[in-house]
């Protein structure tokens, strides 16, 4: 929502305190707003910036998921609202620091803003804020009566905003006409309502636990980037403009807090350091910068001395290395990354969180080099990185059906993760299970809301299960067979309520 819109319309400043509501009749229905978030978010998805890292993703969900407890347990989200919005993060391929709110509970997190953040508390203060965009219903206040009256092309501005600020030349030729830039001032959120997702969101980020000092921390690189007018890195600053107003409260809140040294010193704190340099060095890497980009990761990590036995790796080294080793790996000189991961591992590490993404990355590190013949077994594959990992291992290593019953059993809990419908789709594929492998595919197309594609699949599987040919399924088939009828009828009956309620919406 606030992704690199024009400037803010200044409005008029209120007293501090909630904003005023401005009453059923004017605000968008939660339902509506959601509508309108699925169609921007089946847009995004087919994007190809859009990202789906498990990595990364689990690391955003270990910030947003206690974000949201901490919402939920001040009354800032209510079961309706909670019920009713996604809830989503979503990964945004691209190196400018930004994060913005989009209608329905979908945020959208740039990985230039994941890689440019010192500490996980300087990025859980932006993303509370953010959620406090949600919660607080900021978008469907700026839907006026008028705006109302035509969602469908504030999503369509929406995405030619988002367009643009990936590409400045865009601009012009994703947003044309007065009327269209008229419509996207109105979605720029007030003056007061980025004061407000300040000051609950520092108040939800500091009851999730995190360190208070990253919101201000954040807020002083703003400040350094705004002083250096670097506006094309940052677009989170065209949209969030620092009002001194905006920097005082936050100062001020500190104070009141007595807030003083941030924790680094003891050791939980240091693991939240150190895993957070490996992550920011992912998303760094997986921004993709280019054989010219990759380049100067992995200098940086060779200039790395093997840390000495005993001493644990420094924030700074973790980083390097792993951006360097997953760098090497990506220009496919796979000798390299093994021995710089090779490094990371050899420092003691005191704590799983840390250790474990090591882990990871190591095996990830052998699948690009295609060592199938001596992939490891990861020890714990609780998390979905692991499982994820672990999966692409043992399809690599031709153990197709451990993979499948762990994909299953995950999609079971998760029915919304297309990445792993898609995996388990080339699981079954791999063992022949012909009807299995379209139906997860099918999933994939309705976990990213393209109902038309899913239904497509359905309809294949339907024709195969009719031609007589099973493709393997043996004594399942009749399961199988009565599972897709099942999902083909309610994706037929998902896509005529879609098509009524978009002639209802306009
Ligand atoms: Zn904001």
């Amino acid at each position: 929502m606030s992704a690199g819109l024009a400037r803010a319309q200044p409005a008029p400043v209120q007293p501090s305190g909630a904003l005023p509501a401005l009453g059923d009749t004017s605000e968008l229905s939660a339902g509506a707003e959601r509508r309108l978030g699925d169609r921007i978010a089946s847009s995004i998805y087919r994007d190809p910036d859009y990202l789906d890292d498990p990595v990364l993703g689990d690391y955003l969900q270990g910030i947003w998921q206690p974000l949201m407890k901490a919402a939920r347990a001040r009354g800032e989200l209510g079961p309706e609202l909670e019920e009713r919005f996604a809830w989503e993060v979503m990964q945004i391929r691209d190196r400018s620091i930004n994060a913005f709110a989009l209608p329905g509970g979908y945020l959208g997190v740039h990985l230039g803003l994941i890689g440019a953040v010192a500490t996980r508390d300087e990025l859980a203060s932006v993303m509370a804020h953010e959620l406090t965009h949600v919660t607080q219903r900021h978008i469907s206040r700026l839907m006026s009566k008028q705006s109302q009256q035509m969602p469908w092309l504030i999503g369509a501005m929406i995405l030619g905003a988002l367009a643009a600020s990936k590409n400045p030349d865009a601009a012009n030729a994703a947003i044309a006409g007065g009327q269209a830039v008229a419509v996207q001032n109105q979605l720029n959120f007030s003056r007061d309502m980025e004061r407000e997702a300040d000051r609950i969101g520092f108040s939800v980020m500091a009851d999730a636990g995190f360190d208070k000092q990253g919101f201000a921390s954040m807020f002083e690189k703003l400040q350094q980037a705004s002083r250096l007018n670097d506006n094309g890195s940052f677009p989170y600053l065209r949209s969030h403009p620092l009002t001194t107003e905006r920097i005082a409260e936050v100062k001020g809140r500190l104070q009141l807090d007595g807030v003083t040294a941030s924790p680094a010193g003891n050791t939980d704190a240091g693991n939240a350091r150190v895993l957070h340099a490996m992550m920011a060095a992912r998303a760094r890497v997986l921004a993709d910068p280019g054989v010219d980009g990759l380049r100067p990761l992995v200098a940086d990590a060779q200039r790395v001395s093997q840390p000495a036995a005993a001493a644990a790796v420094t924030v700074r080294d973790a980083g390097a290395l792993y951006a360097g080793a997953l760098a090497a790996s990506r220009l496919r000189d796979h000798a390299l990354a093994r021995s710089l991961v090779g490094k990371l591992k050899s420092a003691p590490t005191p704590s799983s969180a840390v250790a474990e993404p090591v882990e990871w990355l190591a095996l990830e590190i052998e699948l690009a080099a295609g060592n199938t013949a001596s992939l490891p077994k990861l020890g714990n594959t609780r998390s979905w990185a692991a499982l994820w990992l672990q999966a692409r291992a043992d399809l690599a290593a031709g153990r197709a059906q451990d993979a499948s019953g762990a994909l299953q059993g995950w999609v079971t809990t998760h029915p919304k993760d297309a990445v792993a419908w898609q995996l388990l789709a080339t699981a079954y594929g791999q063992q022949g299970l012909t009807l299995r492998a379209i139906r997860a595919d099918a999933e994939s197309r309705v976990a990213q809301l393209d109902y038309p594609a899913a239904r497509d699949r359905f309809k294949a599987a339907q024709d195969v299960i009719r031609s007589g040919r099973e493709g393997g399924v043996g004594t399942n088939s009749y399961i199988d067979a009565s599972i897709i009828d099942t999902r083909a009828r309610e994706i037929d009956q998902l896509l005529r309520e879609q098509a009524l309620q978009e002639k209802l919406d306009r």
